[in-house]
């Protein structure tokens, strides 16, 4: 007997209502940590940095780290409460199984966090209190930018550059590899670059000084004095 259409029509609603093949792979762990959303659209830093590494960078690089996170966080419920830059302070006291992944994930996380909230600004100079404590601690803004841009460079392979800041608002520049941050020193970052590849190789290729020397124009420096009045007040996280 051939199908009726009735049967035909059965057919049809159950394959509707499968799930599709990549909803049957068990899905990660959600939780504690979650993605942060982009503080504005895409292609709010083109043409410095362009909207396609932007969505990469964020929705499958930032993205990554939090999954891999909480996995090493799933069945940590003390360690999976703790605020991210306490986690990051307190890595030594975590298990060792498991410690690699949380100072890869959760630095990776907090390093991603910072970065997006210190762009999406027009770039020029600091003002007010930042201003006077890059003039005091860094020797003005074009000696910072000099600095921090040596620093950039010389940091062989994947990592990080950053102006820490402590609780009377001294300011100091300092370099980590990989997803590494001041904060697991229990410091404070004021800002940071990130000079992973996947930050900047689809627009400047290899060309790693000209993306440190862009990327000073998408600075928000609004945004970094809120940040430079949170951590004299120690409410400074990521
Ligand atoms: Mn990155």
């Amino acid at each position: 007997m051939g199908p009726t259409r009735r049967n035909i029509l059965g057919a049809a609603l159950l394959a509707a209502a499968a799930p599709r093949a990549w909803a049957q792979t068990p899905a990660p762990p959600t939780g504690p940590h979650s993605l942060p959303p982009l503080p504005y659209a895409p292609d709010a830093n083109e043409p410095h940095i362009d909207a396609q590494t932007m969505t990469l960078h964020h929705d499958r690089h930032h993205a990554a780290y939090i999954t891999n996170l909480n996995a090493a966080l799933k069945d940590q419920g003390t360690l999976a409460a703790l605020p991210v830059p306490d986690l990051l302070a307190r890595l030594p006291e975590t298990p060792e199984a498991i410690r690699t992944a949380l100072r890869n994930n959760a630095g990776g996380h907090a390093n991603h966090s910072m970065f997006w909230s210190v762009m999406g600004g027009k770039g020029g100079l600091p003002t007010g209190a930042v201003a006077a404590a890059v003039d005091r601690d860094l020797g003005g803004t074009d000696a910072m930018r000099a600095a921090f841009s040596r620093m950039g460079l010389a940091q062989f392979g994947s990592g990080w550059v950053f102006i820490t800041v402590d609780r009377d608002g001294k300011l100091a520049l300092a370099a980590r590899p990989n997803q590494d941050t001041p904060l697991m020193e229990g410091g404070r970052v004021l800002l940071g670059n990130d000079v992973w590849e996947h930050a900047y190789y689809l627009k400047y290729q290899n060309r790693r000084a000209d993306y440190l020397a862009a990327w000073w124009n998408v600075v928000n420096w609004d945004a970094v004095a809120r940040r430079y009045e949170q951590a004299k007040a120690g409410t400074l996280g990521v």
